[in-house]
């Protein structure tokens, strides 16, 4: 009774026994899980609606709730539709004969990434005898493994969860987006592995935040909810979310959809500028956008607006909370939109000024490589990290009520998790994919993960009509 934080059971005192009000479970098995017992099991009702093939359980449920309402379905985490995934629908090749696999354990694999924009040429000096490559002046984020954690925001997610990611983030030589929240003090410890975010609410920034972290990053989109803003209802904002964010406590924190001073790339060029100059060139600035429908265009323009970094993120991207609507309808998939990012910059001479992070909807070791050979350097993941701490994936983060302690500010229920044990579980799967993703290239025959960048001759397809194949870029399988 007491695992359960959306107030399934009641104990009635008349009748001295617990009660059930299944209708507000939320499938979120924390009851399962902790029974002693080993007795409990949640299944759907089979009841609740009468469902058909063109109006199904969820599509009933919505019409009933706004009914009710007349307000917005709010939804948290991505987009859960069945289609629109096309890392399924792409395998990966192995050598067999000619060009021989590697074997990861007893030869040389590099997953090393830098991430940054990269001089045209490279100079080499002479010492007489040998010549000397002389080191890029361009800032660069140096990772060991192509995977970062996305954005993820102080009050999104409570304290003990950024730090566990930081620390992760630490200890497997990567870095951690901390998001729109601004930076609580305790973070500052992990600033050589921080990625600082300034967004359209620009909560929390001021030159001492600019200065501190690795890299900056402009969110101009979010994939879950292309075009639309962010909102933390005032009860989130307690006393040091609200000193984070420098916002009044208990005041609803609004991102406007819009950056009120973008309104074109030379605008987006003009904050780049100004960040760069403020941090003394010394950062690399990151621009994050959603997937949409002309992404290839947009981005062309962001490179030339100065940006030394690009994170694309699809539409099965994760959220504290969106409409449900904008969650499942706004964006495209992520494969389709860095493909075509990919293509349209190596067209116009710019891929090497950029780098590119591919996020929103990457779940596994598998599509982390997927990605990288349609174009990425390297995947943002958040979804994933929260499963290995304990998410199961119910979908009711904008509740703040979060049974697994994750993304909630309740000082009581954010002790459920143990920021040791949550470090050492994303650490591990850090290290799993890591490990996977070097099986992956030995059999592949590559040797660097920067051999595999944008190199679509290791993807096939399966299932696809001809147009997907020519925007992926991608043959079938069998040719
Ligand atoms: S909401 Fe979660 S903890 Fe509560 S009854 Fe349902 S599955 Fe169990
Ligand atoms: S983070 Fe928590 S509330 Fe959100 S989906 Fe996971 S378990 Fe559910």
């Amino acid at each position: 009774m007491i695992q359960c934080t959306f107030d399934v059971f009641s104990f009635n005192e008349q009748k001295n026994k617990i009660e059930i009000d299944e209708r507000k479970c939320v499938d979120c098995h924390r009851c399962v899980a902790f029974c002693p017992e080993q007795s409990i099991s949640i299944i759907p009702n089979p009841t609740q609606y009468r469902s058909n093939s063109s109006w199904n359980r969820e599509s009933i449920r919505n019409v009933v709730k706004q009914a009710e309402s007349g307000g917005i379905i709010l939804t948290g985490m991505g987009c859960d539709k069945p289609n629109y995934t096309y890392f399924d629908r792409l395998l990966l090749n192995a050598s067999q004969v000619t060009n021989p696999s590697i074997d990861p354990i007893r030869e040389p694999m590099e997953l090393r990434t830098y991430l940054g924009a990269k001089p045209d040429m490279l100079k080499l000096t002479s010492t007489g005898e040998t010549w000397e490559a002389q080191a890029s002046a361009l800032p660069q984020l140096q990772l060991e493994t192509p995977i970062l954690f996305s954005a993820m925001s102080f009050g999104s997610i409570n304290l003990n969860v950024q730090e566990a990611l930081a620390r992760a983030a630490v200890s497997n030589g990567t870095y951690f987006n901390v998001g729109e929240g601004g930076l609580h003090p305790k973070m500052n410890q992990y600033a050589d592995h921080l990625i600082l975010q300034v967004a359209s609410g620009r909560f929390g920034v001021h030159k001492g935040y600019l200065d501190t972290g690795a890299a900056i990053e402009i969110k101009i989109g979010q994939g879950a909810k292309p075009g639309i803003g962010g909102h933390l209802p005032g009860e989130k904002v307690t006393e040091e979310i609200s000193e984070t964010r420098m916002i009044p406590k208990g005041t609803d924190a609004l991102s406007p959809a819009p950056h009120h001073d973008i309104y074109s790339i030379e605008d987006l060029a003009q904050l780049i500028q100004v960040i760069k100059e403020v941090t003394e060139f010394s950062k690399p600035i990151i621009v994050k956008i959603a997937a949409v429908h002309n992404s290839a265009a947009i981005s062309s323009g962001i490179v030339r607006a100065g940006a030394d970094i690009i994170a694309i993120d699809g539409m099965k991207g994760s959220t504290g909370a969106a409409p449900q609507a904008i969650r499942d309808n706004v964006g495209i998939p992520i494969e389709m939109a860095l493909a075509s990012v990919d293509n349209r910059l190596n067209q116009e001479g710019l891929r090497n000024r950029v780098s590119i992070i591919a996020c929103g909807g990457i779940r596994s070791s598998s599509d982390v490589v997927k990605a990288i050979a349609l174009g990425a350097d390297a995947c943002y993941i958040a979804t994933a990290a929260l499963i290995a701490m304990g998410c199961t994936v119910c979908q009711k983060c904008y509740t703040g009520k979060c049974p697994w302690g994750l993304t909630t500010m309740d000082p009581v229920i954010s002790r459920r998790v143990n920021p040791n044990e949550a470090t050492k579980r994303v650490a591990n799967l850090l290290r799993g994919w890591s490990l996977e993703i070097k099986e992956m290239l030995g059999g592949m025959g590559i040797n660097s993960i920067e051999s595999l960048r944008g190199n679509r001759n290791h993807l096939r397809a399966v299932g696809l009509n001809e147009r997907e194949l020519e925007i992926l870029g991608v043959r079938m399988v069998g040719s």
